[in-house]
């Protein structure tokens, strides 16, 4: 493929912020690429509650045929708890992660001066298995995880797969050896002595295909407690997938919220979603003030994950535009949220990045 090949991609809003941080992603998207002359081809599709409006199901089955022909796509925050309890209201993330093979999660969390982060120097990335774990609406190819016998009794299954665990351990080598070459594993296998047993076993036989990157492992609660205390000391993080739920938000905390948790869902190398951390914050919506940078940046990673994986120069380029205006962006007060001192909103955040693009 060359750099003048179209890149195919989905515009799904999701839900409540969805509606405002999406169309600002794709906005300044179409800005970085038309200055690094990337042609792309957008494709809006229905998801969510409006889709439920207009097409009698939260994941139409067109829109799951149309993302089938494409290289990537946006899916913003899904507020699913909200839907109505009818058979078409399910929840899109399990079935997309699912059935374009999106096994890793690659969060990462990087520190911004000035905007309320708990520590400077921050560059650390999650790289949370995603379709198998404890996350019942996934781990089962027919029914639910989990079950409850009798009224007193609740069983949860955890599934822990050899594959699983060695694909998603590729993607973290893979990503340290890009980054500083420094993995470190994070499991209980203390007490999951099978389950996450046999997911560190398999990080360390992989490791020896990986002489150049540094690896080492530390079990989850410890883990969480140096998170806090020294977040600088982590490179790449490898995990299961609840741990990685709940480590890739308290990395959120530290450096200023859920606002500031991109994430971008990739598999074998066809497709990639770019798809922030935090969810549809109905608290907050339809008032022009939710932080877009999560949903910012997992478009930017997209782009240059794209680029690489497709060849597309223009497309790394545009990212590492991106990148920089995005930090310019965020160091000027009037421009950022107020979530993150700023006192500026959704709008003037995201003109404040445009304006920053540069060749
Ligand atoms: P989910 O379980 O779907 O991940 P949640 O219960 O964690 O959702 P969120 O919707 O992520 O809840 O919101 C949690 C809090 O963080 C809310 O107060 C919300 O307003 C805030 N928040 C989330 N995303 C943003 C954002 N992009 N900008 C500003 N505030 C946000």
């Amino acid at each position: 493929m060359t750099s003048q090949t179209p890149l195919r991609i989905g515009v799904l809003d999701g839900d409540d912020i969805g509606h405002e941080i999406v169309p600002a992603a794709v906005q300044i998207a179409r800005a970085a690429a038309e200055m690094h002359a990337v042609q792309i081809d957008w494709h809006p599709l229905p998801i969510g509650a409006r889709a439920l409006q207009t097409h009698g199901h939260t994941l139409p089955p067109d829109t799951l045929t149309a993302l089938q022909t494409l290289d990537g796509w946006l899916l913003g925050p899904i507020g699913h708890r909200a839907y109505p309890k009818v058979p078409n209201a399910i929840n899109p993330h399990p079935i997309l992660r699912k059935q374009f093979n999106l096994f890793a999660n690659v969060r990462p969390t990087r520190s911004y001066p000035d905007i309320g982060c708990l520590h400077d120097g921050v560059d650390l990335v999650i790289v949370r298995e995603n379709n198998e774990g404890f996350q019942p609406d996934r781990n089962m190819v027919a029914g639910s995880g989990e079950f409850r016998p009798t009224d007193e009794v609740t069983l949860s299954v955890r599934v822990i797969t050899r594959t699983g665990s060695r694909r998603v351990a590729r993607a973290a080598f893979e990503l340290a050896r890009q980054r500083r070459k420094h993995l470190t594993y994070v499991h209980k296998d203390t007490v999951f002595k099978l389950g996450c047993g046999m997911f560190v076993e398999e990080c360390r036989k992989l490791a020896a295909e990986y002489p150049d990157v540094r690896v080492d492992d530390v079990i989850v609660d410890t883990f969480a407690m140096r998170l806090v205390r020294d977040p600088q000391t982590f490179d790449v993080v490898v995990t299961t997938n609840m741990f990685g739920d709940i480590l890739s938000d308290e990395a959120a905390g530290l450096v200023g919220g859920l606002g500031m948790a991109p994430g971008l869902c990739i598999g074998d190398g066809d497709v990639a979603m770019a798809q922030a951390t935090h969810g549809s914050a109905p608290d907050i919506a339809g008032q022009g003030v939710a932080n877009p940078y999560a949903m910012i940046e997992s478009t930017r990673m997209m782009f240059e994950w794209l680029g690489h994986s497709r060849g597309n120069e223009g497309a790394v380029r545009m990212g590492t535009s991106m990148a920089r205006a995005t930090a310019a962006a965020l160091a000027d007060p009037q421009a950022r949220t107020g979530d993150i001192r700023g006192s500026g909103n959704t709008g003037s955040f995201t003109r404040a990045v445009i304006d920053n693009l540069s060749p």
